[in-house]
């Protein structure tokens, strides 16, 4: 079964019809690894791009006590394996406060080919500050956004090379916007990752502070920098000399702890 007939299976199985936006609880796969919800968490999804060969679902995590609302996205460069890899993680976690809204494969078309681009180009680049997204895709994204209104949102990315070593290429970094104390929990977390968890002889592969994202450029998290003024961190892992595995496990953990640091703790 491909992902359309699960889909549209899926909301069969609820009886929506019409056309109405699709909230269901989730009882199967509905994309790309099947991320499977906590059994002891309450989740639904809901299509964006309903109805057309790039729906994808978002996922709606919502604890028992209120709390902080932060997003995830990954996806959004579809060859970028370890960001919905570790979108999809999240999914399976387990929270006590707050919500967690997850887009695991936010350019679904681009993930299904594995590559960079959908067939609209680079997503992330039509996220201009201070007017509306340039595609009907971005555009969707964004007004989940806002319709949201995260306290905190995280883009999980790859880069080839690493940044400031590799000329052009930005991994092994965070880029968090200038609101509240998302510089701090950036230059927290990436202390932790350099002592705790890269090897002493990966000189290179140790995490650096990557510049503020403020609205200067079309990119999502420059946009939540820049129109939302919230904190927001672009998380960039390389490619470079580092195992898929690799990159996806520390993807997934310094998700974790800059979630921890606004307000959404994991319970075990
Ligand atoms: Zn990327």
């Amino acid at each position: 079964m491909n992902r359309r007939s699960v889909l549209a299976a899926g909301a069969v199985a609820v009886g929506v019809v019409g056309g109405a936006a699709a909230v269901r609880s989730v009882g199967e796969s509905t994309g790309p690894g099947s991320p499977e919800p906590h059994p002891e968490m309450d989740v639904e999804t809901r299509p964006i791009m309903q109805g057309t060969d790039r729906e994808t679902p978002v996922y709606e995590l919502r604890a028992p006590e209120s709390g902080p609302t932060a997003m995830v996205f990954g996806g959004v460069h579809g060859d970028e394996v370890n960001g919905y890899r570790a979108a999809e993680e999240v999914i399976g976690w387990r929270i006590e406060a707050g919500t967690l809204v997850v887009v695991p494969w936010a350019e679904i078309v681009a993930v299904e080919r594995d590559s960079r681009h959908g067939p609209d180009g680079d997503l992330n680049r039509t996220f201009p500050s201070g007017e509306a997204p340039t595609t009907e895709l971005s555009r969707e994204l964004w007004a989940a956004v806002e319709e949201y209104d995260p306290d905190v949102v995280l883009d999980l990315h790859r880069s080839r090379g690493i940044y400031d070593t590799h000329h052009r290429w930005v991994g092994q970094a965070i880029f968090p916007t200038g609101a509240g104390d998302a510089v701090a929990d950036a230059r927290a977390v990436i202390e932790h990752m350099n002592a705790e968890r890269v090897p002493r002889v990966m000189v290179p592969h140790r995490f650096t502070l990557g510049n503020t994202l403020t609205g200067a450029n079309p990119l999502l998290i420059h946009k939540v920098g820049g129109d939302l003024g919230r904190p927001g961190f672009l998380v960039e892992l390389t490619d470079f000399l580092l195992d898929p595995g690799t990159q996806t496990r520390w993807t997934v953990e310094m998700t974790e702890l800059l979630l921890e640091r606004n307000g959404i703790v994991r319970v075990e």
